[in-house]
């Protein structure tokens, strides 16, 4: 049950960025998957559909018909496969009448319609009762979408398809999603000027070269130049040492106010 005083009160005069998954993959903890609300002064987005985001969006009473705009780093299921469950709510629950734009590197739209067939046959057949537009974000190549400036980089992630890291500007803000990479210099460039850096942190211990480790954003977090730095997609490694750990490490509740 939720209580008035949970409930989500959009601040019109100021943006707003809540956390609704810090976990990676696994749930680390419990912690659910990679999903960011961001609320602006003209419009609601995404960053990121983790397949637990409606449960999230519910949790912390979000009225998940407010979201214009899903924009996806990359097109593993941490990161996009709650779209089909969100899909589901606006045909059922809060039927939804209005356009819903996707945004997501190249073979989002096939990804997205392939992996709701495989959930869901029998409506997949139908006509959608909303709109669902379509955005592919390419490298260095910045989209206008709608009210928001989106400048989309590639990270060292994934080797055959685009993973994304996600530079995004609105109203007088900007902010830095690293989606899951490996260490980039271009981590460094795009922070510049931002109110906030959204990075992933998975490992501690363990170095990849497709995800991050805590010491090696350490060594560098002084270079990062935003006023900001929350780490997330916390893995249990981080989780187990976090009482050595001096960078903000963010909660699935956690709400930033730029
Ligand atoms: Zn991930
Ligand atoms: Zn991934």
């Amino acid at each position: 049950m939720i209580h008035a005083s949970q409930c989500y009160t959009p601040n019109m005069n100021n943006a707003e960025v809540r956390f609704l998954g810090s976990g990676d993959a696994f749930c680390a903890a419990g912690r659910n998957q990679a999903a960011y609300l961001v609320r602006t002064g003209e419009t609601v987005f995404l960053l990121d559909c983790g397949a637990t985001t409606l449960a999230s969006l519910k949790l912390q009473g979000i009225d998940s018909t407010t979201i214009d705009t899903v924009l996806l780093s990359h097109l593993h299921g941490d990161h996009f496969a709650g779209l089909p469950f969100l899909f589901l709510q606006y045909w059922f629950e809060t039927p939804r009448r209005r356009p819903l734009r996707i945004c997501g590197p190249p073979g989002t739209q096939n990804r997205v319609s392939q992996l709701f067939a495989a959930m869901y046959r029998d409506l997949s057949d139908k006509p959608f009762p909303f709109r669902l537009e379509y955005t592919e974000l390419l490298p260095q190549r910045v989209e206008e979408v709608g009210s928001l400036r989106v400048g989309p980089f590639r990270v060292r992630h994934q080797e055959t398809e685009i993973s994304l890291g996600l530079r995004v500007r609105f109203d007088r803000h900007s902010i830095l999603y690293s989606g899951d990479t490996g260490w980039t210099e271009d981590l460094i460039l795009h922070s510049q000027g931002t109110d906030l850096f959204i990075c992933e942190c998975c490992f501690f211990e363990t170095r990849l070269a497709m995800h991050l480790d805590y010491p090696r954003i350490w060594e560098n977090h002084q270079r990062f130049g935003t006023t900001r730095l929350v780490l997330t997609h916390l893995g249990r490694e981080v989780l187990a040492r976090s009482n050595q750990i001096e960078l903000e490490l963010a909660t699935d509740h956690l709400t930033v106010q730029l």
